[in-house]
């Protein structure tokens, strides 16, 4: 039997893709946006519309969407050498140049570096290696990961695990690794009536010293967070959070993982969240603006002490019995070290830095919006969450409905947002400006004037 081909692209999606975070069903009625080509911070459908990239993309296009050097470097690349593993001794000058560009650039005590595709199995990859290295020091039973509710990880079996969100979960028969998730720190939805943020993060820091005992220390391998949480909803920890957080790692042996796939390379203004909120990870997870997205590419970046346990098991064992075909795909890592200078040579963490408190002031500054509960975020990420009842904190009775208007009416308006139950959530490509941060500002205010009155016509509680 031949298989129809369509004509029509549209049509072609539909009836030929199962779309990631979709309604598969909706999908075959309203179809897709299909999106066309991009400049700078901007994109452009198929009709020709113009849409601020509002959050690069999936939180990840640093530099823009045109960039010519990165275009530049994947080419010459390709010419040279478009692939080769980096399997049983075999190497290459672009995954060796990117790893030693990595160390440099990451906090002092991270000295090695794995590579994968995705910052799931980035996370895969890290949890095979701290259970390798439990194992090769003779602590078998030191295998559970604590995270947090709300917690974005990845969606692979093992990373999506780590997540703390109920749809992914929900029917795919997760969590399938021993996690324990704790109350996501974010005092806004988490704090208790009457409690102040300093209670809060003690409370906080105590429960996870309450698991710790009660699963035992000797349980326990690692606690992981994103430094400020970033696709649950936006969330920064409250002050001496990762402090707490930290010193219990260190007092029970337990290795702290950052997951830095959004907060990596600059995002809140310093080159990693962990510098933000100052606390020193064994182990980093980076992805995302490590190529700005134009080519799929993570690493795990490690401590010597890991790497030394890892590596004494390899040489008991032969090998380190895991890799994937284009662990360090030399196209990938050529992109990912032009696209680092080019965040260096421009100053993009500095850029980030200047501009982020700009975006998060003009943002405050509609905190007065009949909508708006909370108005939050750090450097070039925030989110606006929105509510039934501002005094007493109200969620909607029909959660999600506002957020999909919201996100509806900021498309039409020309602006590309992620909806988060009701919080919008903006994440722009570094490269944003003062100016153009004025005018993303000004499409989401019209935005959410417009949802404000059809909630007022559908008279939405
Ligand atoms: N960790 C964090 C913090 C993330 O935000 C994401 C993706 N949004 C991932 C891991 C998973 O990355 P990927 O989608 O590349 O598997």
């Amino acid at each position: 039997m031949t298989k129809p081909i369509s004509n029509s692209l549209a049509q072609a999606d539909i009836s030929s893709v199962l779309h990631p975070y979709t309604d598969a069903r909706a999908h075959e009625r309203q179809g897709p946006v299909v999106i066309d080509h991009g400049k700078g911070i901007y994109v452009y459908d198929d009709k020709g519309k113009e849409y601020i990239e509002g959050l690069a993309g999936l939180w990840s296009v640093a530099v823009g969407f045109d960039e010519p050097r990165l275009v530049k470097a994947a080419a010459d690349q390709m010419a040279k050498l478009p692939y080769y593993h980096t399997f049983s001794h075999k190497s290459h000058e672009p995954s060796v140049r990117l790893a030693e560009k990595i160390v440099e650039m990451t906090p002092e005590n991270l000295t090695r570096v794995f590579f994968t595709s995705s910052g799931s199995e980035a996370n895969d990859t890290m949890i095979k290696m701290v259970w390798y290295m439990n194992n090769a020091l003779g602590r078998p039973q030191k295998k559970k990961f604590l995270a947090r509710t709300k917690a974005y990880h990845g969606i692979t079996v093992a990373s999506g695990s780590l997540t703390g969100l109920p749809n992914n979960h929900r029917d795919f028969d997760l969590p399938a690794i021993p996690v324990r998730h704790l109350t996501c720190p974010h005092f806004y939805r988490f704090g208790e009536a009457g409690e102040t943020e300093v209670a809060f993060a003690a409370r906080l820091i105590a429960e996870v010293e309450a698991v710790i005992l009660e699963e035992g220390p000797e349980t326990i391998a690692a606690f992981i967070g994103e430094p400020l949480m970033a696709a649950g909803g936006v969330m920064e920890p409250p002050a001496g959070y990762w402090q707490g957080v930290e010193a219990l790692c260190r007092k029970y042996d337990i290795l702290l993982v950052a997951d830095e796939v959004i907060c990596g390379f600059g995002r809140l203004g310093t080159m990693f969240g962990c510098q933000h909120f100052g606390f020193t990870p064994d182990i980093l997870i980076a992805s995302k603006q490590l190529t700005s997205s134009y080519m799929p590419l993570a690493a795990v970046v490690f401590s010597e002490a890991v790497y030394d346990a890892i590596a004494d098991n390899t040489a008991k064992i032969g090998t380190f019995g895991h890799g994937f075909t284009a662990s360090g795909h030399p196209v990938a890592t050529a992109v990912g070290l032009e696209n680092l200078k080019i965040i260096e040579e421009r100053g993009l963490v500095e850029n980030a830095a200047r501009v982020g408190p700009i975006l998060q002031a003009r943002l405050r500054e509609l905190s007065g919006h009949p909508l708006v509960g909370e108005v939050r975020g750090v450097g070039l990420i925030a989110a606006i969450e929105m509510v039934a009842d501002k005094a007493t904190k109200q969620t909607f009775e029909m959660p999600g409905k506002i957020g999909a208007k919201a996100f509806a009416a900021a498309q039409e308006n020309g602006l590309i947002v992620r909806a988060i139950g009701d919080a919008v959530a903006l994440c722009p490509p570094l490269i944003i400006t003062e100016a153009q941060i004025g005018e993303m500002v000004g499409r989401l205010a019209k935005a959410l004037d417009e949802t404000a009155a059809w909630r007022s016509a559908e008279n939405l509680n």
